[in-house]
């Protein structure tokens, strides 16, 4: 048990007000990656590290790509035992139509006890909140038997080419848990589901729409490719269940294109099909065998569209060459993570809940991948994603966070690392 004058004087260097004006301040740097707008993480990279460097931390910055940057802040230092590491990114997505929005997307404008703006949920506010109980750490100079880093990393919302970075340059070999600082409204999340996704394309041969006999359509393909698409995710709902934390497993054709390229015409045609297809994993099911059945279903759809043309033209007395194909690619596969409950992590973080909001820790699954999906898969690091702002919130118009939730958050990051890095 930690001493609750260890915790109360930890709690007593957060400071409401300089969080919330932290994050009006990340949040009025707009920080969409938007090459031909001109804007990108830069400028919020380097807001973080001067705030960073005014508080005396050591801050490393690393360009990632032109005008993209991670921030790496070397928190408090104990013995080298264990190494925390809070992780938030600095991108946020775009706001859309701008005129859709009842207040200023990069405002930080505060009603009641909401601040709205782009990146006030996911995860600007978050990033604010480790930032604040980094601080407060440092500031109480409490004895801990580890250290804390704390990363801000560009480029979550796409590539994800932050995280790998800062795995490539070795800052990760020494961390031994990490909190991913995502909007998960107070819960602590152990697992994320994981990602495959995959092109099929149809080559079949062009015609007029007047003459189809005189070409192959691509569409019976597309037809059997979405049922078997959908027989997949019926085994696979039916074999694995539904994953207590993360719901159904799911097979969604997403983007269906015929012709593949140029503009589509009523009476042609097209010679090629584009289907792409975004599966979404839990833990117990298997990435190389989905990437199988997705292969056997492109031969078996080539095969049974080739056969029931065959037999058409038998009937019709015709001779096509029957040579229409299906090809799969596999764009992404990204892995699920599970953390066990039992890491110290995980109980760390339970115990900073149970002690800041005197309730009982809520556990959930993060729907989507996360700079922590590379540092469970690539350094087998054991992860919890948690923060404020409401789930359903993020990449929406009118984005929010929770002020009271955000305050409560920087607390029970800063008591995790406590926690997890108490000493003796
Ligand atoms: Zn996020």
């Amino acid at each position: 048990m930690l001493p609750s004058a260890i915790i109360k004087k930890v709690l007593s260097h957060i400071d409401p007000d300089e969080l919330i004006a932290l994050t009006a301040d990340l949040v009025r740097i707009n920080s969409v990656w938007d090459p031909a707008a001109g804007t990108s993480e830069q400028a919020v990279a380097e807001k973080v590290a001067r705030w960073a460097q005014s508080q005396g931390f050591v801050v490393q910055i690393d360009q990632v790509a032109p005008n993209r940057s991670n921030i790496i802040i070397s928190g408090p230092t104990g013995s080298e035992k264990r190494t925390l590491m809070f992780e938030a990114h600095t991108d946020v997505v775009t706001p859309g139509d701008v005129s859709a929005w009842r207040y200023d997307p990069f405002g930080a404008e505060i009603v009641g006890r909401r601040m709205y703006g782009r990146g006030t949920n996911d995860t600007k506010g978050n990033l604010a909140a480790m930032l604040i109980a980094m601080k407060a750490l440092k500031t109480a100079a409490v004895e801990l038997s580890g250290s804390v880093v704390g990363g801000a990393l560009c480029d979550e919302e796409d590539q994800m080419l932050g995280v790998t970075d800062f795995i490539k340059r070795g800052h990760a070999d020494k961390i031994t848990a990490a909190v991913i600082c995502e909007p998960q409204d107070g819960m602590i999340c152990t697992s994320q589901k994981g990602a495959v996704r995959a092109s099929y394309r149809i080559t079949g041969r062009m015609s007029h729409g007047a003459m189809p006999l005189s070409g192959l359509n691509c569409a019976p393909a597309i037809a059997r490719l979405i049922d078997g698409l959908h027989q997949l995710e019926k085994k696979a709902a039916t074999t694995v269940g539904c994953d207590t934390h993360l719901g159904w497993p799911s097979f969604t054709p997403t983007v269906i294109q015929a012709p593949s390229a140029g503009a589509p015409q009523l009476n042609v045609m097209p010679g090629e099909a584009e289907v792409l297809v975004d599966i979404r994993t839990t833990p117990a099911q298997s990435h190389q065998k989905i990437t199988t059945e997705l292969k056997t279903l492109a031969q078996n759809v080539t095969q049974k569209v080739r056969e029931s043309y065959k037999q058409y033209d038998d009937l019709l007395d015709l001779q096509r060459r029957q040579d229409l194909a299906v090809r799969v690619d596999i764009l992404t596969d990204r892995p699920c993570t599970l953390t066990d409950a039992a890491e110290p992590i995980v109980k760390a973080a339970a115990w900073a809940i149970q002690t800041i909001s005197r309730k009982t820790p809520v556990f959930g699954g993060v729907p989507g991948a996360t700079d922590g999906t590379f540092l469970w898969s690539m350094k087998n690091i054991p992860i919890v994603t948690m923060g404020a702002g409401n789930r359903r919130i993020p990449h929406q118009i009118d984005e929010w966070v929770d002020l009271d939730q955000l305050i409560e958050t920087a607390g029970v990051y800063a008591l995790t690392a406590l926690q997890y890095l108490r000493a003796g």
